[in-house]
């Protein structure tokens, strides 16, 4: 990987008319206080509270997550799922038929949709054999049109952190973004970059409520960035992208932390007794190690095994087709009952 000289400031890195083009203006940006009555924003009078427009910049909720992070609420962006941060920071920094990301494969399948969406190009690099930072093979990969480097840590679908060490030399070395997705992290034993923001000003890391908080129904993804990166997703997202119940429902969620932990802790308890389980099954070759909610495991004939499952009612994803993952099933950990039906099935396959 070449040597990094001065990282250039975010605004460099940003597309010119991102840059200079002005934003909308809602109702409720233009008006912060508190007042009586409300005639400004064309809402109905009736069927209070979702007759009124929600905070366009959700403070209440941010406001909760920055205690709980510790990190100041201006570094937060909250968008309807993490999907909508991935979208738009391909498209605050990527210009279309001329930059580039790079992803690792395999991993999340977001990242290279929205690039495409975008006419944005897609370059990929392959994990090592165990799912790792292949870095020898960045430097040969991205160039002058790279602009951000996607890396999931704990990766989907192949479960694992992705190592410290290795992420940390790609923040140091590459000159654009680096968006570490750390959409299982409650799940894994390593801390999160977020505590790393402060020294490295390309660095973004994504968070969701979708799995460990059990919220995937609400679509309420978060973003945590340098106050500069998070100012430019404000200014070119949808000025009420996050509804009100959301808002309130995630409030809640938040004001409620141990049960989110507890919830991790049994799934953790789960994870470890099911993978012990698939070890012992005979169609199993290999269980791969899992800092997530979900399990890789190589079997004999996944398309097989997965057609089986589903006669039985039992869901799971049939990876076999994805590099690196031939004849791998993901599974996700559930309930106790849950994962003995599974393992009770796959016995007498
Ligand atoms: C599930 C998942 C997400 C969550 O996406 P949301 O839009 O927040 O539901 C993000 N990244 C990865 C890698 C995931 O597996």
């Amino acid at each position: 990987m070449s040597k990094k000289k001065t990282l250039p400031d975010i605004n460099a890195l940003v597309r010119r008319n991102i840059l200079t083009m002005k934003p909308y203006s809602s109702a409720r940006d233009e008006f912060k206080g508190e007042a009586e009555i409300y005639l400004d924003a064309n809402e109905n009078p009736y069927q209070s509270p979702y007759n009124r427009y929600p905070d366009p910049l959700q403070w209440n909720v941010k406001k909760e997550l920055a205690a709980i992070k510790h990190i100041d609420p201006k570094q937060i962006f909250l968008g309807n799922g993490s999907d909508e941060a991935i979208d738009l920071l391909i498209r605050a920094f990527c210009e279309p038929n001329q930059d580039s990301i790079l992803i690792t494969e395999p991993t999340y399948g977001m990242y290279s949709v929205c690039a495409e969406v975008n006419a944005v190009n897609v370059q990929p690099v392959l994990l090592t054999p165990d799912f790792d930072i292949d870095l020898d093979a960045f430097p040969r990969t991205f160039d002058a049109t790279t602009k951000i480097i996607f890396l999931c840590s704990p990766n989907n679908p192949t479960g694992n952190l992705l190592s410290r060490d290795k992420i940390l030399e790609v923040l140091k070395r590459f000159y654009g973004l680096v968006v570490i997705d750390e959409a299982y992290i409650d799940f894994a034993k390593s801390k999160s970059f977020i505590d790393d923001l402060a020294k490295y000003p390309n660095l973004v890391v994504l968070q969701t409520f979708s799995k460990a908080w059990g919220l995937a129904g609400l679509r309420l993804g978060m973003c945590f960035a340098s106050e500069d990166i998070i100012s430019i997703l404000n200014k070119i997202k949808y000025p009420y992208n996050v509804n009100i119940r959301t808002q309130e429902l995630a409030l809640d969620a938040l004001e409620n932390v141990r049960v989110m932990e507890d919830w991790v802790k049994e799934i953790i308890k789960q994870r470890t007794k099911l993978m012990k389980s698939l070890e012992k099954l005979s169609i199993t070759e290999r269980v791969f190690p899992s800092d997530s909610n979900f399990i890789l495991v190589r079997v004999k004939d996944a398309p097989a095994a997965y057609q089986y499952l589903l006669e039985n009612k039992i869901i799971v994803r049939d990876r076999s087709r994805v590099t690196l993952c031939y004849n791998c099933l993901r599974i996700t950990v559930g309930t106790p009952e849950e994962n003995d039906r599974l393992i009770k099935a796959l016995e007498e396959l």
